[in-house]
């Protein structure tokens, strides 16, 4: 399990690495965003830690960038507490986790073990409902085991839907859940994305239930 550290605090971060250390489990360690992001594209990690008060980008950015190219990857937010006001509700869906600063070191490394733990059980990394199935570390999509052609969008939108069965989510969730993955939205984006997927999938698969969202049911 090897675990990236965004962190520009060297204090902080040195009993980060330590602690993660006596877990068994590989820490590398940055400062700044841009190494992050380098680091990122060369050998992706299995977790992320992201300090949001970074020297060059600010932390929430730097999740934007990361998002366009990696949807699945866990990311444990450290934040000041003042900060956190001014960035939960974009962080939303963004983020698997996060901290207010100051925080007990025990307590990290107990939140650290849910995410190594979830993706140890994820590991199939499929999920099905009815005939249509989304494989979420290559993200593609099928059909009666027959590739389905979805745009990246379409594949996001989709995937929150199945992860989500049985819950109706506005258009406004799904909206945020996008734009939590650095996509740019307009008025009736999700509309045209629900309108394409559905000549795409099985009739009825994506539901509208009236005046308040979407759900897919299994
Ligand atoms: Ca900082």
């Amino acid at each position: 399990m090897h675990i990236l550290l965004v962190e520009d605090d060297l204090l902080l971060a040195d009993g980060i690495i330590h602690a993660l250390k006596k877990e068994r489990l590989t820490v590398n360690h940055v400062v700044l965003g841009g190494e992050a992001l380098n680091h990122i594209n060369v050998e992706p990690p299995d977790i992320l830690i992201l300090d949001l008060g970074l020297p060059d980008i600010d932390g929430f950015e730097l999740l934007k960038s990361i998002r366009k190219n990696n949807v699945t990857l866990p990311v444990l937010i450290l934040t000041a507490r003042d900060m956190l006001d001014d960035k939960l509700c974009g962080l939303d869906s963004g983020a698997d986790d996060y901290m207010t600063k100051p925080f007990e070191l025990k307590e990290l490394i107990a939140r650290i073990r849910v995410l190594v733990r979830r993706i140890s059980s994820f590991n199939s990394n499929e999920i099905a409902i009815a005939n249509v199935m989304l494989n979420t570390s290559s993200m593609s999509t099928t059909i009666n085991g027959e590739n389905l052609h979805v745009s990246k969008r379409e594949y996001m939108l989709l995937r929150t839907l199945m992860e989500n069965a049985n819950a109706i989510l506005s258009k406004e969730n799904l909206e945020q859940k996008l734009y939590s993955w650095g996509e740019e939205i307009a008025s009736n984006t999700i509309e045209v994305h629900i309108h394409n997927l559905r000549k795409k999938l099985p009739d009825g698969f994506i539901q509208t239930i009236h005046g308040m969202g979407y759900i897919v049911k299994k």
